[in-house]
């Protein structure tokens, strides 16, 4: 869930236009849906996160990097950020949601076209 550092981040925005161009139609942040998803495809089930490394602790990725000062600080932060994104997948799961994560490090058009290719053959 990008929720804690704002919308329409770029990869956020990276991630829409390859789908959409796609094919695919979305809708954004519904309510009523565990975690708000960035983006939800309800025809598909299907609910994609764009995740930002930092925020959500991407493992091995050079952005997920712990600041120096107020560790202690940090480290919980990440903690309930990391547990949350557990919590939320999880229930999505149960109610019958395909999640998909797109890191905002991956959010190239390569992988972009390969994931949309992925939920476009869920029917
Ligand atoms: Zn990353």
């Amino acid at each position: 869930m990008s929720g804690i550092r704002g919308r329409n981040t770029q990869p956020e925005k990276t991630t829409r236009k390859a789908l959409f161009a796609a094919g695919l139609r979305y809708q954004l942040h519904s309510k009523g849906i565990p975690g708000r998803p960035d983006i939800v495809l309800p025809g598909r089930h299907c609910v994609v996160f764009v995740h930002g490394c930092f925020w959500h602790r991407h493992p091995h990725c050079r952005y997920a990097y712990v600041p120096k000062t107020n560790k202690g600080f940090w480290n919980g932060k990440f903690r309930e950020n990391v547990a949350r994104d557990k919590r939320v997948s999880a229930q999505l799961r149960r109610e019958g949601w395909r999640v998909f994560t797109v890191w905002e490090c991956q959010a190239t058009p390569r992988y972009l076209a390969r994931l949309a290719k992925t939920i476009r053959s869920i029917k």
